[in-house]
This record gives C-alpha cells, structure tokens and sequence, in this order.
C-alpha cells in the first residue's frame, strides 16, 4: 500500500547543507532465513553427517544425502539435467570454465562491468580475460562488441547477467555457434530471471548462481552449476572433488580430459539451506519486481533520472536497481546529486564497480608470482593492453551516469521506496542551493 507522500520539500535544509535528514534511522537488512531453514539444518546437525564426499569414485564422489537432494531440486527447478553444488559460485566460475577445456594461451571474452571473480575465474584456468563493453542501457556485455574482440585464440565466452537483467542470449549463441565458441552464464545476481521464457544460466553451455549472503537466495556462502551436457556434468563434478584422485578409477571414461581437481564440494548443512531457499525463490523475486516497479513509476517525476530498462520478454529481478543519471538535465555532476541524496539518509551508491581492467592486476599483469604468467608465456605470444578506454561506454557509465541503490528487497516496503523518492525530491527542489555549495566546494 502506498503512502501519499505530502511532504512539502521545498525550503527544507538539505542535509549535506547541515539540515535534517529525511530518514534518520537506517533501512533494515536482510533475513531471509526462517524456521523452515531452522528445522532443516537442525535435522543436518542431529544426523551428525555434515558432508557425505569423499574424494574417490564410487558411493561418496557425488557428496551426502542433503547435496543430492538439493542439486535434484535446483535441476527440476530450472528444467536443467544436472544441477552441480559448489562452495561458492567464484568456485563455480573456475569450475565452468576448466570444464569447458580452458587453459593455457586461451583468450576468453568477459564484460569488465562485474563482480572480480568473472575474469579471475579465467586467469585461475590461465587463460586471457579479453574485455568487451557493455550495453548502455541493459548494462549487459554488447554482441557487437563481443565480435570485434574474437581472435583465433578465442575459446569462450562468459556472459553475466548483470544487477538481475539478462544478456542478449540470442545474439550472443549465434556468434558462439558461428565460431564454435563455448558459453558459460554468469547468473550470480539474476537466478529467476527470464530469457524467451528460459531461466537465465540455463540457455548457453553451462549457468552459474551464487549463493553469497547478499544475493536473493542464500546459505551464507554457495554456487550452484547448472548444465544439459552429460559430458560437461561428469567435468564438472571431477573438477569439484579432487579429479586426479578419482579419474583413476573411473571405467569406460574414453575421453582424455583435465582432471585437476580442488575441494570445491558443498557441506551438508549448506545443501539443506538451499534446498528449502529455493523454495522462496519466486516469492522473494516477485517481492523485488514488485518494489521496484513502484519506485520505477514513482521515478517518472524526474526526467534526469533513467529507470531500468527491461527488454521485451524478459524479466528483470533487480539484485541492484541501477539508474541512469542525465546530468545536462539537471545541472550538476552525479556525484555531488549522490551524496547529497545519501546525505538524506537513504542508500544511493555512484557507479557500481570501477571497469575490472583498471584493477591493477590487470594494469601490473601480475597474476602468480612475479613472472607476468599467464599474460607473458609460452603458450600466449600476444600482448593484451589493458588500457584506459579499452571499453569506452562502460567507463562513461561507471564515471558519470550509473546510480546504484539496494532497496527493492525484504524487509522492505513501499514506504520506504516512499523515503527515497522524498530524499531525491528534496535535493530536486532545493538545486540552487546544492549549486552553491558544489561550486564553493571546487
Ligand atoms: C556475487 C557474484 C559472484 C561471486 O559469487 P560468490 O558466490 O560470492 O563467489 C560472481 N559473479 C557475480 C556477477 C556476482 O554478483
């Protein structure tokens, strides 16, 4: 239910400008674990059996009872054959991409505008994170610009499916079966969210979802893999439980695959946890959809402000709600709009994540040791610059355009969606003020 908001802005104080905020008690986090998750894990710890693996073919290669019945589930969930659960989806990631036969001299394209673990997820199977930009409105990885950084050496590509929306999955899987390329889905901020009526990490080769404690569903730590490809599965699971160990004695495995193998396996009590999360899975993401169409509608009073783009059969679960910020509608630099919104007591973020290529890893091309591997060696003799304006439309974003904001989630209500419009329309209604002081302030 919506409040009226009513609230005479004009001739208020700004709080960056020393007045009273508008909201003084800050929004309440999220718990989304309850008494089902309770009971669940409580059967797990009075079990005593906190994981079933062991790192050896047979009973135990596929973990315990709570790990088997929590991949069943996500693989009905999702409509997918295999469902693999790993400690997080960073573990995931590297996983997926040693699975699909990645490795040393491999050049792999990655949108830079993401969490780090996408394109360190390829440096860890030594290959070569080659950047490509994003969209300025989806804010996903550009076909376009996909094309025009494939070389020989490309092998895979990895989308993400960035703050819930996702990528253009159809453009992408043409170029990839033109260049016989593998796709691997990074859905860590987007389980739920639909392509052409197909969950998002279930289109292209394999799909990854994070499990992290700030993601929609969540056991504190968590990924689970996602694919249809039987071969893939059996990588996939190797490469999660000390392949080498067990490859041994495996029969009937003609192929010759890499087998190196970490402890990437999921606990008892993590599996139980997502198994009955899943189970909320629709429920809180209609809760996000629905806070973030208000606020969407809410915004239309603010032509400097951009809402979301959703593409037609789509649906975007909003993990972030990531606006686009004009500032030669308003007059002043995002920033300073930024801080003076947050200074209201409300949270707005500028930007979401500096374009990953300018970390200085990438910059120092230093992964392991000092020797310059994997960007410097045998196996790889190009050189791969890392520059600034290596992905123009994504640095223009991240430097003058993209707010970010977390509060289309539980617990929270249309009221609070009420408090942040009313935090922004102040600084709205009191421009010249905030002018005065950005200028006094350079
Ligand atoms: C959170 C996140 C990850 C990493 O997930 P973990 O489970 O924390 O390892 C990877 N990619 C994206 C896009 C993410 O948002």
């Amino acid at each position: 239910m919506a409040i009226e908001l009513g609230l005479k802005t004009t001739n208020k104080k700004l709080a960056i400008l020393g007045g009273e905020p508008i909201n003084k008690k800050p929004f309440a986090l999220a718990n989304t674990i309850g008494e089902d998750e309770k009971k669940e894990a409580m059967k797990v710890l009075d079990s005593g059996i906190l994981s079933g693996f062991l790192a050896r073919y047979g009973d135990k290669f596929l973990g315990g009872p709570m790990v088997r019945r929590c991949e069943a589930s996500f693989a009905d969930y999702f409509k997918v054959k295999f469902a693999v659960s790993v400690n997080s989806a960073t573990s995931g990631l590297h996983t997926a991409i040693s699975a699909v036969g990645v490795g040393p001299g491999d050049e792999v394209i990655v949108p830079p505008y993401t969490m780090s673990a996408t394109p360190s997820s390829i440096l860890m199977n030594n290959a070569i994170p080659v950047f490509a930009d994003i969209e300025p409105d989806t804010f996903c990885i550009s076909p376009e610009s996909i094309k025009e950084r494939l070389t020989s050496r490309t092998k895979a590509i990895v989308v993400v499916h960035l703050f819930g929306h996702p990528a253009r999955m159809d453009e992408i899987m043409a170029i990839a079966r033109q260049h016989n390329l593998k796709v691997i889905e990074d859905a860590a901020q987007a389980p739920a969210s639909l392509y052409n009526n197909k969950f998002s990490g279930t289109i292209a080769d394999i799909g990854v979802f994070s499990l992290n404690y700030h993601k929609t569903i969540q056991t504190g730590e968590g990924g689970i893999i996602v694919t249809n490809n039987e071969k893939i599965a059996l990588r996939l699971q190797l490469i999660r439980n000390h392949g080498e160990a067990v490859i041994d004695d495996m029969q009937n495995l003609s192929e010759d695959i890499n087998v190196l193998g970490w402890n990437y396996r999921m606990p008892e009590l993590e599996a139980a946890m997502a198994y009955t999360q899943l189970k909320r899975l629709e429920e809180l993401t209609l809760y996000r959809i629905n806070l973030a169409d208000y606020l969407t509608d809410k915004l239309r009073d603010f032509n400097f402000i951009t809402p979301p783009k959703v593409l037609e059969n789509t649906r975007h679960v909003y993990y972030l709600y990531a606006m686009k910020f004009a500032e030669n509608k308003i007059g002043i630099p995002r920033d300073l709009f930024v801080n003076a919104v947050k200074a209201e007591g409300v949270p707005l973020t500028a930007g979401y994540m500096r374009p990953l290529y300018l970390q200085s890893i990438y910059q120092r091309k230093r992964a392991y040791g000092n020797t310059n591997c994997p960007f410097a060696c045998p196996y790889y003799n190009t050189i791969r610059e890392y520059k600034k304006g290596l992905c123009p439309v994504t640095e223009h974003l991240e430097e003058k355009e993209i707010m970010t904001t977390n509060i289309c989630r539980i617990p929270l209500s249309f009221k609070e969606v009420d408090t942040f419009v009313s935090a922004i329309e102040k600084v709205f209604d009191n421009l010249d003020r905030l002018k005065e002081y950005g200028q006094f302030k350079t």
